[in-house]
């Protein structure tokens, strides 16, 4: 069993991710070829925003978001503990203080209440200017942007909406990847919309930060390649990748969402009594990057972990470490700040396998060998 069977994706979609790979070939326009112009208006259509700008992985597009805010030195952004590594790395590249907060046990997003509290220690100490709410998508799931983007207006503060898990999550039929005054995602392969290598887009309603981002993207080019009017750099999509999540996104459209969407009812429905299992409010919709369920301690996590891996099943644990504690991050203000939850999270989460092509019978090895761990069956 795969933890994301990519090939069982590959096969059922084989003939056209081909001959979008030979077309590519056949036309040798590799670079900024139609293809990814084509993608780029696909995809900014079903978010629902005026722009979407694809580049080279979803780290460089957090990146890009941050330089078009131009922010620096002295100045800081908020960011959930619980999260991958990039969403706080790329604030300090930009040369400014990620700082840290908890999330919320249920649904592993920022906590709103945290947001607030963190802001105000902020001002309070005087030292940083707080300008940006990085709010992760985690495992699929659109952070709760009905409680943050009050939080950031009242103190003035951009929304940069990480939804490097999110791509196809919705609030109440809104996507994600449009809650952001800045959204970004990731087509990396394993993501909800994976790619054949990295990849990654920005989006925006705003078009002098979308002309921007197109000119940084290529080397702060102007009107023409040779003209570049500002220090930019290189991150683009290959034609090649664009080819191949064109049929990728259809399949998405058409099935694959609902199909993960199904599994993960199925899990929830054979595994709610014995462990806990994803919850959130019905206004919600995720896209499944992952189904992760909470276990009573960190030595149960770890036994049902190594028992499931005796009987072939992979499992992961996103993630096994907080942000306020990575070494990277050591000598940051605020490590006093509560991360009662994130800790707690880091021992007791395990991941399931889970993707659109997960078969039945697979899915009840999966949760008899939860139950049989817990003496069930
Ligand atoms: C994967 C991921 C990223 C980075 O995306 P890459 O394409 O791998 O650079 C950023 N944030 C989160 C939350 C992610 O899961």
């Amino acid at each position: 069993m795969q933890f994301r069977d990519l090939k069982k994706q590959y096969v059922a979609l084989k003939e056209e991710i081909d001959n979008g790979i030979q077309a590519v070939i056949d036309s040798t326009s590799f670079i900024s070829g139609k293809q990814v112009e084509i993608l780029e208006k696909e995809l900014a259509e079903y978010v629902g925003v005026k722009h979407c700008i694809t580049c080279a992985n979803g780290t460089d597009a957090l990146t890009m978001a941050l330089m078009a805010w131009d922010l620096k030195e002295g100045e800081c952004a908020f960011v959930p503990d619980f999260t991958f590594f990039a969403s706080g790395e790329t604030v300090s590249f930009e040369g400014a203080t990620p700082v840290f907060v908890d999330v919320d046990e249920r649904t592993y997003n920022m906590k709103p209440e945290k947001l607030e509290e963190a802001i105000r220690k902020v001002l309070e100490e005087g030292k940083l200017t707080p300008r940006v709410i990085v709010a992760v998508d985690l495992f699929g799931l659109p952070a709760d942007y009905d409680a943050i983007r009050p939080i950031a207006d009242k103190y003035g503060l951009k929304i940069l909406e990480d939804g490097a898990q999110g791509f196809g999550g919705e609030i109440n039929g809104k996507r994600a990847c449009s809650f952001g005054d800045i959204s970004t995602t990731s087509f990396f392969p394993a993501k909800p919309l994976g790619c054949y290598g990295d990849g990654g887009a920005i989006f925006t309603d705003d078009d002098e930060i979308a002309d921007y981002l197109r000119s940084i993207r290529v080397h702060g080019k102007g009107s023409f390649k040779y003209d570049n009017i500002r220090i930019g750099w290189n991150s683009r999509l290959d034609t090649m990748q664009a080819a191949i999540l064109l049929p990728k996104l259809y399949a998405f459209i058409r099935y694959e969402r609902d199909e993960v969407n199904k599994v993960a009812q199925k899990y929830t429905e054979q595994l709610k009594d014995l462990v806990v299992t994803p919850c959130y409010e019905s206004k919600y919709t995720s896209s499944w990057a992952q189904y992760t369920i909470q276990l009573r301690s960190e030595e149960e996590r770890d036994l049902l972990q190594k028992a499931m891996k005796e009987q072939g099943i992979p499992t992961m644990i996103y993630y096994p470490k907080p942000m306020h504690k990575q070494q990277a991050f050591a000598g940051l203000p605020f490590e006093d700040n509560d991360f009662t939850v994130t800790e707690k999270l880091c021992k007791t989460v395990l991941a399931l396998p889970i993707h659109p092509y997960l078969e039945n019978s697979e899915l009840m090895q999966v949760t008899e060998a939860v139950k049989r761990f817990f003496g069930k069956i």
